[in-house]
């Protein structure tokens, strides 16, 4: 396959809530990776509804070099949702989606262009190891990524994040996905393609504090597993069959030994605890039930994905294709916010 054209545009997009202090590092490294490979490049940033001054010091940068671009959601949507928004932003033959803590080296997208250059559409960037984590997240994500894969329909490759390099043709792929549970890792994985990956080691962050704790996390899972896979749906109708047919043939040998033996009166233990556990299956039955109504009501409730409040270093004449359905904005590069 032929990818030397001209020059390739790559898209580095990266979420950021509350990175104040990551921001110069984090510009400092990955402008400076960029330049080395020798393309062109632009850096799309989402402003994730920050209260500390991580949007004033983006469009710092984005004054300072135009070629970081910055998009302000009108309030804290989410890391996938902000992914998403970057994406929507993105002009790159290429696409890489980073996190603004420098917990994904930058350097690497040398390596992963090579591989997109031998014809290859996505690159992920594997984990070799997960030293940074703390021993119970690496427990919870193995843990949580054993149970996905064991039920979900399309498997997610463990040990990768959002870091990888893909090509337009899968960003168009991803963003035609409407769903409004943004559970990047499934839907990457849904969309196919010709996929492989390169090595890296993850870092510690630079700076600040990761914003996830382990309800956020929990519900992540909830999200990752139920955008992934029905089973978790289906299963009860077998369950309820099994029991179903445990209890007609207790029921006969009861009948049996009652026609033969004549009644017996105790057995109120065994019968509770019977009854305890059908009504505690229902109501478990239910709850998940619960749980895959509710997205459904998201969905079809039809809300944009996200809003936008302000862009910076975007052209007019770029139409926004953006998922949020809004006008194109006026020319808005480097005004508007002061
Ligand atoms: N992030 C975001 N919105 C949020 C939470 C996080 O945009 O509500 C961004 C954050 O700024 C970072 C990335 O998502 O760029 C990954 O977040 P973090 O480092 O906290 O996650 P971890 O690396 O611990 O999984
Ligand atoms: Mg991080």
């Amino acid at each position: 396959m032929n990818r030397r054209k001209n020059r390739t545009l790559i898209s580095v997009t990266t979420p950021f809530h509350n990175e104040e202090t990551n921001l110069d590092p984090f510009f400092f490294r990955v402008e400076r990776a960029l330049e080395e490979t020798g393309e062109d490049y632009e850096i799309v940033c989402v402003d994730d509804g920050s209260t500390d001054g991580t949007l004033a010091g983006l469009i710092r940068h984005s004054v300072r070099n135009p070629r970081i671009r910055v998009v302000s959601l009108s309030r804290n949507f989410g890391k996938d949702v902000a992914l998403s928004a970057a994406l929507d932003h993105a002009r790159g033959d290429v696409v890489v989606p980073m996190d603004a803590d420098l917990q994904d080296p930058p350097e690497l997208i040398g390596d992963m262009l090579e591989k997109w250059r031998e014809g290859y559409d996505v690159v992920h960037a594997r984990r070799a190891k997960r030293d940074s984590d703390t021993f119970l997240k690496r427990l919870t994500a193995r843990l949580f990524y054993r149970v996905h894969n064991l039920i979900a329909d399309v498997p997610i490759p463990d040990d990768t994040g959002d870091f990888r390099l893909m090509d337009r043709k899968v960003v168009e792929a991803i963003r035609r996905l409407p769903e409004r549970t943004r559970f990047m890792k499934g839907l990457f994985a849904w969309v196919g393609f010709r996929q492989t990956s390169v090595e890296y080691e993850r870092e510690p962050r630079v700076g600040g504090e990761t914003k996830w704790n382990y309800w956020k996390l929990w519900n992540f899972a909830l999200d990752g597993i139920t955008a992934s896979s029905t089973l978790p749906l289906r299963v009860w109708t077998y369950l309820g069959f099994g029991i179903s047919t445990l209890a007609f043939l207790y029921g006969g040998w009861l009948v049996g030994r009652t026609l033969l033996l004549g009644t017996d009166v105790p057995g109120y233990a065994s019968m509770m605890a019977a009854i305890l556990f059908l009504g505690g299956l229902n109501i478990i039955a239910t709850g998940i039930l619960g749980e895959y109504i509710a997205r459904i009501h998201n969905e079809v409730r039809q809300r944009p994905l996200y809003i936008v409040r302000e862009r910076h270093g975007f052209d007019e004449s770029e139409t926004m294709r953006a998922a949020d359905g809004e006008k194109p904005v006026a020319r808005l590069s480097g005004t508007s916010h002061g």
